[in-house]
């Protein structure tokens, strides 16, 4: 065989992959049963209604061949009607919403038909780790895009590259730093597009969960956004639908029909009876919606008192199922993990920003979030 291509060498250490490994080995030492508040997977299914659904449209004969290449068109318009009703927004079911198996594919693919040699992509630091994947694979270079503690995690675009922008990430409310949109955020994103020619992918994976009476807020409601982007969404986090892998690439119908393309020579499309459960997910009762909310913000309540009194800063957490904490001088993930048998997120891994950082998840039950803040306020108190 001959060589890999370059192509597939350029692909990053796959962060999920190397801490699922890390964390099982660390859970076969000796000791007290490891816990996990490592990961990011929801910890409760969809609603019944949506699993009936599947269920029964996979005993429909229309289920068994291949489905529409791109979507559904009653998923799309169910999608398109969430946006209208929900996010205050107005989408072209038919030539601006692309249908996705996930939003990590999506955000994938979204690089290789916006970048190529010779640009750029300005991606969050700190972000999500699979962020870097597409650029790899599209030979694009990767620029770091900081975002400031200071300024609620805006991006400090004063700081940021120009040069060659074919896209620009963002990603709110954000993994990893629990950050929802800080005010302005969305237009200074579209001037700066404007003014680079670079694209927005806005990931709004976690666009349901946000805390403290806040609406969500799609980067698609502000003024000019169809124009110089795109938004992602999910129902992995929305729904607890992870493992179904569905979700959506909405906004600029110029980047919707790239995506069609790609995904046209590439798929051939996405089960039937997975599509019809989304659509029954998205015109059903939402009450499910608002019960996983009020969960995580209650979580996020527990993490904060109970941090407190530990020699942690004192987080913010406004949105997502995270707690983004910085880690006292001389501690590290890998400590907590070996000493304290609790697993975080180490921060490293979602850029060079993160380091000293640690997430920790809220996807995880009461009892398994309450035994381990027991042992990260001895092991940080
Ligand atoms: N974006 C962010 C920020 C995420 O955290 C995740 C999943 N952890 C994804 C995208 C991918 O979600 P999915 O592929 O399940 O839609």
């Amino acid at each position: 065989m001959r060589p890999r291509p370059a192509r597939i060498d350029r692909l990053p250490q796959q962060y999920f992959t190397a801490l699922l490994d890390r964390v099982a080995e660390a859970a076969k030492a000796e000791g007290e049963p490891l816990i996990d508040l490592g990961r990011g997977n929801p910890e409760v299914g969809p609603p019944q209604h949506v699993i009936d659904r599947l269920r029964v449209a996979a005993g429909e004969e229309r289920a068994h061949g291949y489905p529409p290449f791109r979507g559904l068109p009653e998923l799309r318009e169910a999608v398109a009607e969430r946006y209208r009703t929900v996010y205050d927004v107005e989408v072209d079911p038919d030539t601006e919403v692309a249908v996705v198996p996930g939003t990590k594919t999506a955000l994938v693919e979204l690089a290789i038909v916006l970048a190529e040699r010779g640009t750029s992509v300005l991606l969050p630091d700190p972000g999500y780790p699979d962020y870097p994947s597409g650029v790899a694979l599209a030979g694009a270079r990767l620029v770091p895009l900081r975002l400031d503690p200071s300024a609620a995690w805006a991006p400090a675009w004063d700081a940021a590259s120009l040069h060659a922008i074919a896209a620009i990430y963002l990603n709110y409310p954000s993994n990893p730093c629990a950050a929802v949109a800080p005010p302005g955020v969305f237009s200074d994103a579209i001037d700066f597009a404007r003014r680079t020619g670079g694209a927005i992918v806005h990931d709004f994976a976690y666009g349901d969960l946000v805390f403290d009476g806040r609406r969500p807020e799609s980067f698609l409601s502000t003024p000019g956004a169809k124009d110089y982007g795109v938004e992602m969404f999910s129902l992995s986090k929305s729904y607890g639908m992870a493992g179904w892998r569905l979700g959506f690439v909405l906004g600029n119908p110029e980047i919707v029909e790239r995506i069609n393309l790609l995904q046209d020579h590439t798929r051939a499309g996405i089960f039937t009876a997975v599509q019809e459960a989304g659509i029954a997910a998205l015109t059903g009762s939402q009450e499910s919606v608002e019960e996983r909310r009020s969960r995580y913000e209650a979580r996020r309540d527990r993490v904060m008192a109970a941090l407190r009194g530990t020699r942690v800063p004192p987080p913010v957490s406004d949105g997502s199922f995270y707690v983004w904490i910085e880690l006292p001088k001389g501690v590290t993930a890998e400590d907590l993990l070996t000493g304290a048998r609790v697993a975080l997120a180490p921060g490293q891994g979602f850029g060079l920003a993160g380091v000293g950082w640690a997430r920790l998840s809220l996807a995880v039950t009461d009892e398994q979030l309450e035994r381990g803040l027991e042992r990260l306020v001895r092991a940080l108190g």
